[in-house]
């Protein structure tokens, strides 16, 4: 018998498994059953020997026709070569050593399958040393059983993925082993569900899966082991959710005639319906007695920041302190200053000018110089500082808090997990409420998988009056549109009105990366490609060319931070008309009178980041411009995925086109500390309906029954998903 968890090397051999685990990181026969083929052949269609092109790796099917021992010209011993046909082309096999073997293998008249990478010798293709596995002579004898060969070319064949090391029909016949003993314990689908659901059974489906007989067969098969990667991860993550609620934290309900009010008072705008919403939900999260964990999504400029001080408000209000946690230097400082004037006379404790009930916003970042810094540590020991603004430096051990009752983190996708944990563990006693704030739109179902345990909260509209961004893209080919380019940020500055230039990076040199790596489209980036264009060589080009004499700054991640921020608070002042960046400047960046953004080798960002970096133009009464130069050729994928970001500023749709690029093992890799993806059949983007059922059938087992102790295979199931590593990560809640 052999059960999933059995290394392969005790069901298959050393040999085979060293091969299967070298290639694919198959190690035991679990691992194995989930490598589900990427698709299935009939036979008759692998057989097109006329459509062969050279440098391919193929598998076809074919008749021996002629099998001829050549001396091997000078040296001893004799080659085969065997002429294989399919009836409407041939193709030549070549074997350099062991022809006698392979002489009694390949007998003419025999039915094989053939698979090796094609060559050309002589202006004829072939195969040399190809995987050969040669047909039962009943089917082979077609003449008498017809039926039986016309059956056999229907059948359904898996076809795997494979490798060099490893054909297809090897890692079948591994396969087959591996079923013809296969003992699946108890299903970890409840049978209830399973019968609502229509599910055929666990067993039924790992054979069906690996050896359909038909295409319902496998269809039915592949929909019931979705169902088992949605519903495992589901569970796993209602555990955590319910954990989290049985965890203490001191409730901060919202207080009339404190800080919040004061602040509402205080807001030149009305708050939109959605803010509305999501800030009364967030209110009763903080009046509860165990922390809330919730994501509050939006576009840029939806007015998140507005919500997330609010919140703060209610916690100072409450007695605690409230910390917002910013993923750069040049973010912090920002969200400090244009918090500082949110609250005017609200933040001003201790000051001239405060309100009686001001509390103290301070700010803390890895370049505070000292005497500001034990200043601001103080604040924050005391709790004088009701609301602490910084980076990471906020998650060094000797920061310590007087009563941190609420963690704001913004912009999700930089902080690990790890970091908002570090966080957490700074509350005393309970632990505090957590709010994430992300302007990458998320699609649903990522949000229930990789977000799983958050709650969400979407601000689906924009404040009035928000002007439009238009967006184009500009083939850089085409000198004419690149100078109508820099001719658009002159008319703007000359309008008064601002610019960006946005560069994938700083210098020249390999070192000096602010940006992440650009999305790989399938090992595109393998071929020479010329390196991304510098800020620091852009920048001086366009003072001395384009755009000369208007007044022009950079800013990079590597500049020191007092520096960044000298750039900043100038850029923002108005003294400086154009802003030569990297994606320093993606989030939260707030300069409404900046109305015009270039992206320099814009096919070198993410469709999400572009989105992002768009959201920094057009923030003010003034319509928004961004010009997206790129030297990816018209009809290019690169291209089009630029159309896409210049068609439509609708977050949502371009996140889940983000998504279709990215693989999905990659969005959940990042959480899934450096695991396999667990979903191999599940697709977040077209099994939407199905996440869905499942988080909600998930959600009442778990509620029913916390431990699983009537549910020992999913638990099993669960911790086999999770490993020791993510087993205990989950306990850290
Ligand atoms: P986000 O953080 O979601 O990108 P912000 O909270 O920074 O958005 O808001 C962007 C800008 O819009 C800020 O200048 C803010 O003061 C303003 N704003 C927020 N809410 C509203 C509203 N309801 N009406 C008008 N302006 C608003
Ligand atoms: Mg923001």
């Amino acid at each position: 018998m052999t059960t999933v968890r059995d290394p392969l090397e005790r069901v298959l051999g050393a040999k085979t498994a060293k091969v299967l685990d070298d290639a694919f990181g198959l190690q035991t026969a679990g691992d194995l059953l989930r490598h589900y083929p990427r698709r299935y052949a009939t036979r008759g269609e692998l057989t097109e020997l006329s459509s062969l092109q050279e440098g391919e790796h193929v598998t076809v099917l074919a008749k021996v026709a002629l099998v001829r021992k050549l001396p091997m010209g000078g040296r001893r011993g004799d080659r085969l070569e065997v002429i294989v046909t399919d009836g409407t082309a041939r193709l030549t096999l070549m074997f350099f050593h062991k022809a006698g073997y392979w002489q009694r293998l390949l007998r003419p008249e025999g039915l094989g399958l053939f698979a090796g990478t094609v060559s050309s010798f002589r202006g004829k293709r072939q195969l040399v040393h190809p995987d050969c596995e040669m047909l039962p002579a009943a089917v082979t004898a077609s003449g008498a059983t017809a039926e039986l060969a016309a059956e056999y070319a229907a059948e359904l064949i898996p076809v795997y993925p494979a490798s060099a090391k490893i054909s297809s029909w090897q890692i079948a016949k591994a396969m087959r082993t591996v079923l013809d003993t296969l003992d699946l314990g108890e299903d970890p689908l409840p049978a209830g569900l399973r019968e609502r659901h229509e599910l055929i059974d666990l067993g039924t489906a790992t054979h069906a899966v690996h050896r359909p007989l038909d295409v319902d067969d496998y269809r039915k098969a592949r929909r019931r082991l979705k169902w088992d990667e949605a519903f495992v991860l589901q569970s796993a993550l209602a555990q955590r959710r319910l954990a989290a609620a049985a965890l203490p934290a001191t409730p901060r309900p919202l207080l009339s005639g404190g800080l919040a009010e004061a602040f509402d008072a205080r807001l030149p705008f009305s708050l939109t319906a959605g803010q509305c919403a999501a800030g009364e939900t967030i209110a009763a999260d903080l009046a509860c007695a165990y922390p809330m964990h919730r994501l509050l999504q939006g576009e840029v400029g939806s007015g998140k920041t507005v919500i997330a001080v609010r919140a703060m408000l209610q916690v100072v209000d409450a007695g605690g302190q409230a910390a917002l946690l910013a993923p750069t230097e040049v973010l912090a400082q920002q969200h400090y200053r244009s918090i500082s004037a949110m609250l005017g006379p609200l933040g001003l404790a201790g000051r001239l000018g405060a309100a009686d009930t001001a509390t103290r916003v301070v700010l803390l970042t890895g370049s505070t110089g000292t005497a500001a810094r034990r200043e601001a540590l103080t604040d924050v020991f005391t709790g004088d500082a009701g609301i602490v603004i910084g980076t990471h430096a906020l998650l060094e051990e000797h920061v310590r808090f007087n009563d941190l009752g609420l963690v704001v983190i913004d912009e999700q996708h930089r902080f690990g997990v790890e970091q908002r944990d570090a966080l957490r563990e700074k509350a005393a006693g309970g632990r505090p409420h957590v709010l994430v704030m992300t302007a990458t739109p998320i699609p649903r179902t990522v949000a229930m998988t990789v977000y799983g345990d958050l709650e969400t909260s979407t601000l689906t509209e924009l404040p009035a009056g928000r002007s439009p961004i238009a967006s184009h893209v500009v083939p850089a080919d085409k000198p004419h549109f690149l100078d109508r380019a820099w001719t658009r940020i002159r008319e703007e500055v000359s309008q008064g009105r601002q610019a960006y230039v946005v560069c994938p990076r700083v210098g020249t040199s390999d070192a000096d990366d602010d940006a992440e790596e650009p999305p790989s489209e399938d090992g595109a980036e393998t071929t020479a490609r010329r390196p991304p264009l510098a800020v620091l060589d852009v920048a001086p080009a366009l003072e001395e060319g384009p755009l000369s004499g208007l007044r022009m700054a950079v800013l990079h991640g590597r500049m020191p931070a007092d520096e960044k921020e000298r750039v900043m608070r100038s850029f923002t002042e108005g003294h400086l008309d154009v802003l030569v960046a990297t994606t320093v400047i993606e989030v939260g960046v707030d300069v409404p009178n900046a109305t015009v953004m270039v992206v320099m080798d814009a096919d070198r960002f993410g469709v999400s980041q572009l989105h992002q970096l768009r959201g920094r133009v057009g923030r003010g009464q003034h319509p928004g411009l961004c010009l997206l130069v790129t030297e990816a050729e018209a009809g290019s994928p690169a291209r089009e995925r630029l159309e896409a970001v210049a068609d439509t500023l609708d977050g949502f749709s371009l996140s889940r086109l983000d998504l279709e690029q990215r693989r999905e093992g990659d969005v959940l890799g990042a959480t899934q500390a450096g695991r396999r993806s667990s979903l191999k059949l599940l697709s977040l983007l077209a099994d939407e309906d199905l996440i869905g059922q499942a988080r909600e059938e998930a959600t009442a087992v778990v509620g029913e029954d916390p431990d699983l102790a009537q549910h020992q295979p999913l638990a099993e199931a669960i911790a086999a998903l999770l490993g020791p590593q993510r087993a205990e990560f989950l306990d850290k809640t």
